[in-house]
Parts: C-alpha cells; sequence; structure tokens
C-alpha cells in the first residue's frame, strides 16, 4: 500500500490578536491519498478555511506534523513552499481572486509565469484550458467583463495550469447562482475521474454531496470521517517528493510584466500617477535644458570674447544722461593709444542709420571708427579696401559693407565695392566688404553692420563727435591690471574725475565663469531636491500601489510567486515608472532648450551624455526609493494578504 498523499498528524493552529488566543484548529489528524475527491464540511467558523491554508501550505501549524507526498513539510523554507504550490495545488476561492488589471488569459498564464514556462507555451496550454472550460470566446476579457460564473472557471483554469496535481477550493460555489454552482461542481467532479485530487470545502451539505469522501469539522476537531474509498487508496500512485523542475522566469518577463503593470497603474490613475512623477520629470527637464542652455550661453560667450580677441579693455562713459561727465574724445583714445603695453585703441561711435539702394531698405547699426578698427578687432576685408587715411582726415563719404548687409543691399553681386547707396538720404560710396564674423552676444548679426571713418559719420550723419566706448588692446596680458589701472590714472588725469568704467577681457571672462560655476551649483541642486522630490513621489507612489494591490500579492503569493518574484516586480515596476518620468523629462527638457532657441534666439547646445546621465539617475531614484515598498510587498504573508483583500 503506497503511503497517503497528505498526511495530518495533531495540526493545530491558535490565532493570536493582543490578549485574545483563537484555537482554530485543536488537533486534526487526516490522510488523504492521491486522486481522492474529499469534501470539508463545517459551519462558519468551524476552522475549514484554516485547515486548508495549512494543506495547501500558505500557512504553517501552531503544533503538529504535516507530511506531503511523504516529505515533511516542516523543514522547507518560503520560496521551497512556494515552489510546491505553484507546482502541486491549484487554489479555487470563493471571491475568485483573479487580478483585475489582466486578461483571462494573462490570469491563467500567470503559475506558468512564477514556474518559467516558455510564452508560447504558456498561451497555448492557457488558450486549450479556457477553452476546454467553454471560455474560448472570453480570452482577452478582463474579469469585470465577465459573469460570477466564468470568473470562477477563469480562477480553475489557473489553478489547472501548472498541473494542478492537489485542488483546494475553498466554498468555490459561495459566491455563485445554483445554475453555475452546479456547473462549477460539475467540472470538479469531472477532473476528479481525470486523476486530479480534489479538496472541496464547504457549510453546504448539497455542495458536499459531490465529493465522495465527506470529512465534518467542528470547533477545529474532525467530528466525522466517511473514509477513504480502499480502491483509492490501494490504487493510489506514489507522489515524488517534489524536485524543482521549474526555474525562476527571465529578466524580461519581469521587465514586460512590471513595464504592463506600471502602465496599468498609470492608466488607472493618470492625474496621481503624473503628479507623483512630476519631480522627476522636472529634475530631469530642468537638468537637461539649463544645462542646453549654460553650455549655449558659454559657448556663443567665448565665440564672442574671441571675435574681438581675448586681450581688451573697453572704456565707456559714465553718467551720460545726468551730463555729470566728458565725454570721451579720439584724443582720448590716442593718448591711451601712446601708453606702454597699448597695442591698439580704437575710438568708436554707434548709432542706427538707413541704408537705401534702389527700392532696398533696411535699418543698421554704424559703428563709426579709426583704422585701429583693424588692429583691435583683428577684421579683415572680403572684398575691396578698408577706408584711407585721406578719408579718415577728411571726412569722405566712403563706407564698409559688412557680410550680411552687403548681400541684402546688393543681392547676386559678388563684389560691390565701387557702388554707391544712400545712407539717410546721403550719398556714399561702397570701399569694400568685412569678412564675416558670424552672431554677436545679443544675437544679433555682426555682419549686418556698416563702418566709416569717425569723422564722416561726426559731419554728414550723426552730427556729433562724442565717443559710445574706446576699445583698448593690450599686448602683454600678464600686465594687464597694471595696464588697467594705468589708463584709469591717464583718463582721471585728462577729465579731472573718475567719469568713466573701465572693464577688461580678464575679468570678463572670470565673470563667466564665476556665473557658469554658480549656475552649475544652482542647477545641480534643483537637480537633486526635484530628483529627491521624484524619488519620495515614487516610494510613495509605490506604498500606494501595494496596499491597493495586496491582494493580488495574496494571490500571486498563492500560485507560487517567490519572494524575489515579488520584490523583482514591483521593483521594476518602480523603475520603470521612474524612467517614464525621466523620458517625459528629457522630451520637456529638449522643448524648453528648442523653444528658449526658437523665441529667445539662444544658443543652446545638448549633450547626450547629460541626458543619459539624468536618465540613469531617475532610475536609481526609482531603484532606491522603490526598495523599500516592494520589500514590504515581497515579505507579505499570503493568507494575511488574502485576508485583507
Ligand atoms: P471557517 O473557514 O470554517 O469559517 P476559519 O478557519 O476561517 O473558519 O476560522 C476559524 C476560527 O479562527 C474562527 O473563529 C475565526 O474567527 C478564527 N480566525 C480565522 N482567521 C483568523 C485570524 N487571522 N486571526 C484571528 N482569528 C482568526
Ligand atoms: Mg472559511
Amino acid at each position: 500500500m503506497t503511503p497517503p498523499l497528505i498526511e495530518l498528524e495533531g495540526i493545530r493552529r491558535s490565532y493570536r490578536s493582543g490578549d485574545v488566543v483563537t484555537h482554530a484548529l485543536r488537533g486534526v489528524g487526516l490522510s488523504i491519498h492521491a486522486g481522492e475527491f474529499v469534501a470539508i464540511i463545517g459551519a462558519s467558523g468551524s476552522g475549514k478555511s484554516t485547515l486548508m491554508n495549512i494543506i495547501g501550505l500558505m500557512d504553517r501549524p501552531s503544533d503538529g506534523a504535516y507530511r506531503f507526498g511523504g516529505r515533511d513539510v516542516a523543514t522547507l523554507n518560503r520560496d521551497e513552499l512556494a515552489a510546491l504550490r505553484r507546482g502541486c495545488f491549484g487554489f479555487i476561492f470563493q471571491n475568485y481572486h483573479l487580478i483585475p488589471t489582466v486578461s483571462a488569459l494573462g490570469n491563467v498564464e500567470m503559475p506558468a509565469i512564477h514556474a518559467g514556462a516558455p510564452r508560447a507555451y504558456r498561451h497555448r496550454r492557457a488558450t486549450a484550458l479556457l477553452t476546454r472550460l467553454g471560455l474560448a470566446n472570453r480570452i482577452t476579457n478582463r474579469p469585470s467583463q465577465l459573469s460570477g460564473g466564468q470568473q470562477q472557471r477563469v480562477s480553475i483554469a489557473r489553478a489547472l495550469m501548472n498541473g494542478g496535481a492537489v485542488i483546494l477550493a475553498d466554498e468555490p460555489t459561495g459566491a455563485l447562482d445554483s445554475k453555475s454552482g452546479t456547473e462549477v461542481l460539475g467540472i470538479l467532479k469531472k477532473l476528479a475521474c481525470d486523476g486530479h485530487t480534489i479538496i472541496l470545502i464547504t457549510h453546504d451539505s448539497k455542495v458536499a454531496a459531490a465529493a465522495e469522501r465527506i470529512i465534518r469539522i467542528e470547533d477545529g476537531l474532525i467530528v466525522s470521517d466517511s473514509g477513504p474509498d480502499p480502491e483509492k487508496v490501494s490504487s493510489s500512485i506514489a507522489v515524488a517528493p517534489w524536485q524543482a523542475s521549474d526555474s525562476a522566469p527571465p529578466l524580461w518577463t519581469w521587465l514586460e510584466e512590471a513595464a504592463r503593470s506600471a502602465f496599468a497603474a498609470l492608466a488607472i490613475n493618470p492625474v496621481r500617477t503624473a503628479l507623483t512623477l512630476s519631480g522627476i520629470v522636472i529634475g530631469v527637464a530642468s537638468v537637461v535644458a539649463m544645462m542646453a542652455i549654460g553650455r549655449g550661453a558659454q559657448a556663443s560667450y567665448i565665440e564672442r570674447a574671441s571675435a574681438i580677441g581675448t586681450n581688451w579693455i573697453v572704456v565707456d562713459r559714465a553718467g551720460e544722461s545726468t551730463g555729470n561727465s566728458l565725454p570721451l574724445t579720439p584724443a582720448d583714445a590716442q593718448a591711451i593709444k601712446d601708453m606702454d603695453n597699448v597695442s591698439g585703441s580704437m575710438p568708436a561711435m554707434w548709432d542706427m542709420a538707413t541704408m537705401r539702394r534702389g527700392n532696398i531698405d533696411l535699418n543698421t547699426d554704424v559703428i563709426a571708427t579709426t583704422s585701429e578698427f583693424r588692429t583691435v578687432h583683428k577684421w579683415d576685408m572680403a572684398k575691396g579696401t578698408f577706408f584711407t587715411k585721406q578719408d579718415e582726415v577728411s571726412g569722405g563719404p566712403v563706407v564698409l559693407l559688412g557680410a550680411t548687409l552687403a548681400s541684402k543691399l546688393f543681392p547676386g553681386i559678388a563684389d560691390p565695392s565701387g557702388s554707391n547707396i544712400l545712407i539717410n538720404n546721403l550719398p556714399f560710396l561702397v570701399t569694400g566688404v568685412l569678412e564675416s564674423k558670424g552672431l554677436s552676444e545679443r544675437g544679433t548679426d555682426r555682419d549686418k553692420r556698416a563702418v566709416m571713418p569717425l569723422r564722416t559719420a561726426a559731419m554728414r550723419l550723426f552730427g556729433k563727435d562724442d565717443l559710445s566706448e574706446i576699445v583698448v588692446s593690450i599686448a602683454d596680458m600678464s600686465r594687464l591690471h597694471e595696464t588697467k589701472e594705468a589708463i584709469k590714472a591717464l583718463l582721471i588725469r585728462r577729465h579731472g574725475r573718475e567719469d568713466f568704467y573701465i572693464y577688461d577681457s580678464a575679468s570678463a571672462f572670470q565673470k563667466a565663469e564665476d556665473e557658469r560655476r554658480s549656475s552649475n551649483l544652482l542647477l545641480s541642486a534643483i537637480a537633486a531636491i526635484s530628483m529627491l522630490v521624484g524619488g519620495i513621489g515614487i516610494m510613495n507612489i509605490m506604498l500606494i500601489t501595494v496596499s491597493e494591490r495586496t491582494r493580488e500579492i495574496g494571490v500571486r503569493t498563492a500560485i507560487g510567486a517567490r519572494t524575489a518574484d515579488i520584490l523583482g516586480q514591483f521593483l521594476t515596476e518602480a523603475v520603470v515608472l521612474a524612467a517614464i518620468g525621466g523620458v517625459v523629462g528629457l522630451l520637456l527638457g529638449a522643448v524648453i532648450g528648442v523653444g528658449a532657441a526658437l523665441l529667445f534666439g539662444m544658443t543652446v547646445i545638448f549633450s547626450v551624455t547629460m541626458a543619459l546621465g539624468a536618465l540613469l539617475g531617475a532610475v536609481v531614484m526609482g531603484t532606491v526609493f522603490g526598495f523599500m515598498p516592494a520589500y514590504r510587498a515581497a515579505r507579505l504573508k499570503p493568507i494575511e494578504a488574502l485576508a485583507r483583500g
């Protein structure tokens, strides 16, 4: 004679809540052979569910021995019990306990996912089981789209997915109308005929009558047992002790599942999810956009500063509007030019003027200066010649055009030198075109300007000869500071007071560098804070998710999910959520950057490294802050999780 499949000896189970101890089972001894169809019947509160949870390895007895297939299960750890559950047991609950966000097919496949079965096999078997149970046309429906009887049939298919050698059904007809209830009992009978061991738990003797053997339980003790069919006992095949024939699901299955759950969570409550992800979105977007703008600003600053050269000092008039200062004059510029360590000193006067040629008419900046312009700006001619000493002295009506200006006034003409134009309605001779220098600091086109002698502008156009600035180039930058002080002293002597500003390229570069540093620091702080807020948001939403899906966790654990499966699922879900936030942040950052470029003409430089770094930061946040909720989910006890659901 073969040993029984299930052997219970003196099983006790007490619940303790505070000072109250409930003895749900008080010494249950029971043997069930493979292939039996047993009903356990008893009144509500008699201990049926407690017994089922112990037989199904979801709960451990307080005392007594349980041997399954001859093996003492007390020695098995959490994951070994899970393996035995998913390999040998199928559970059917009164309330079906289907996962609401997953289709009928997905629910049926679940035990096979945890057993690491390949996708194609899962699909085929789950479809076949659902078809066998009359649900062929319900495969893609969610549980909420199915009737109670249909949901219970889905849960029977799930119980059979990994074989379901032992089927534990706790009040399977309790929530069904009598027709569906009869159907379900019919299915269980058929499964018993096919060799499954069925343990049916009920308070209803009419339901229990479907079984071959009836065990009655009262107040935690067995009071009667109709006894096993002797034929079943003798024919009962020995069940090999459990072996780990399955494997952990591959990482991509986790990812796929987690991505699906994450999107389902998003879909169920998009506003809540969006708000929660906003920290990460803002963090990533600010890093990406600000870095792009910052790098762009720096690059255009360097471009601009090095276009004038890297060694300059600029003198500006102060208090011009109050009349409390003397104008800067060409004589001031000349005096500076004669100083030690000064390689060039360019007086400049700026104003707007109207250029006209034929029916082309445009307003543009005019720089009036001397031949020092070429030394100080290192600006050469592309075509034609610079204005002569003669023109400078006599104020001849000559003008040089920037490259853009030339192409606008003389479309299609390669070299306009020698042609005439009108400036403020006065005739001027174009003597040449300057080489192209590109955009200026304010994003204006430097090549749109016109250049002419100081005297010409003063006499013919502007009617004044006050300089706008003097740009000085320095020979030896190591003596910059002393030269600056000397210029200051010279001008104070000439003007009788300090009625001007002086600034230089070195301090301008330094200032730009300082600004960049402090804005980087600020930016890093903003990024860190919003990432932290984002991380806390992720933790928060994951905690909510875990508590909302406690029953799902219970169901998954019951059907054999490992601790690592649950941990992995929720952790990956947190990471997927964080990554979604990260990607949205990247897009938003890109939009802000492009917007800044288009609307404000800023130079923006995007960096792939920066973007990947920000995304990685978001993912790391998801992992760190997702761990606690995921761990909490993984440690839930299946019966408590199911009870809470
Ligand atoms: P049945 O399924 O037959 O209705 P149960 O096994 O659910 O009975 O419960 C048996 C007894 O144990 C009842 O008195 C019930 O109140 C108690 N009980 C069940 N689960 C718990 C629990 N988690 N904590 C405390 N008492 C419990
Ligand atoms: Mg019960």
